[in-house]
């Protein structure tokens, strides 16, 4: 019997619950939306209390949230949410509560380390040491692995606010609140419906256009990514991913930028920028790899 593991995929719209041991062993998922921390914690910690009963058990939870979250363990705050601009959020205790209620270990990072390990343990960077995955959607945020680690320090990554050289015919001042036209902000999902007064998936027309300011902002990220982290991979994960004709242009913008420097072929391979390979279960399933590290602590 494999070990049944919980996951939580936290977002700022959304809670994923499910319990399971891996893509081909998925149960019990349930979505709740996220109101109020108070509504929203004890929601989940029932689900889990009751999912724990139904499967005989659960060896360890794995909670990937949306941040940004204090997770160095010698603080008093540790698995709580840091300052967000998310209201009734900030300083929310995302760990205590489970393992208060659940009695069983429960390992907690972001919701893009999280699926970057389950990509790593059964995606598309399985046996890289040294990839990154990036999640475009209602934000943007990365998350990066190097030899099998999620990359903590002070803080997590925040790949989504590194500054970016505008597209040149590019006006719209860009939406995030503490930067304004940093990578989110310009190229983020509501950023995308900003400029272009439609949703993503709702382009029509203004397809191309919109897809190929897309590609520009991704790919000048991705370039940083590429000299600061040294990646063997990036995987790019979230609904505005699957904008059609995206990872083409995302590739041929990068190999333009890199400008043939450091000039290694791999950066121009197709398989240097992909999708991730479990799809839209990448954070559930992230989030059920985290618990696997929380077992084996
Ligand atoms: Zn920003």
């Amino acid at each position: 019997m494999p070990v049944t593991f919980g996951g939580l995929e936290a977002g700022g719209t959304k809670m994923v619950c499910a319990v399971g041991s891996g893509p081909e062993d998925l149960r019990d998922r349930s979505v709740f939306p996220t109101t109020t921390p108070e509504e929203t914690i004890p929601r989940l910690v029932d689900y889990f209390a009751g999912a724990a009963e139904r499967h005989g058990g659960l060896a360890a939870l794995g909670v990937a949230s949306f941040g940004p979250l204090e997770l160095r363990a010698d603080t008093s705050t540790y698995g709580h949410i840091a300052a967000t601009p998310k209201p009734g959020w900030s300083g929310s205790d995302m760990l205590g509560p489970f393992s208060a209620a659940l009695g069983v270990p429960v390992a907690f990072d972001t919701d893009v380390n999280g699926a970057a390990l389950g990509e790593w343990r059964w995606g598309a960077a399985q046996g890289l040491d040294n990839f990154v995955y990036l999640t475009v959607g209602t934000g943007i945020g990365g998350g990066a692995l190097i030899g099998g680690r999620p990359v903590h320090g002070l803080v997590h990554p925040e790949m989504g606010h590194l500054r970016v050289p505008r597209h040149p015919d590019d006006t719209f001042p860009g939406r995030c609140p503490y930067h304004g036209d940093c990578l989110e902000g310009l190229a983020c999902g509501p950023a995308i419906e900003d400029r272009w007064g439609r949703p993503a998936d709702e382009l029509g027309d203004l397809a191309v256009a919109a897809t190929d300011m897309e590609a520009h902002y991704l790919a000048a990220g991705i370039a940083q990514l590429v000299y600061s982290i040294a990646p063997m991979r990036v995987i790019v994960g979230g609904g505005v991913s699957k904008l059609p004709g995206l990872l083409p242009r995302i590739r041929r913008r990068l190999t333009d930028l890199l400008g043939g420097y450091p000039g290694i072929a791999e950066h121009a391979d197709d398989a240097f920028v992909v999708r991730p390979a479990l799809g839209d279960d990448a954070g559930i399933l992230g989030a059920l790899a985290l618990a696997g590290t929380a077992n084996s602590a």
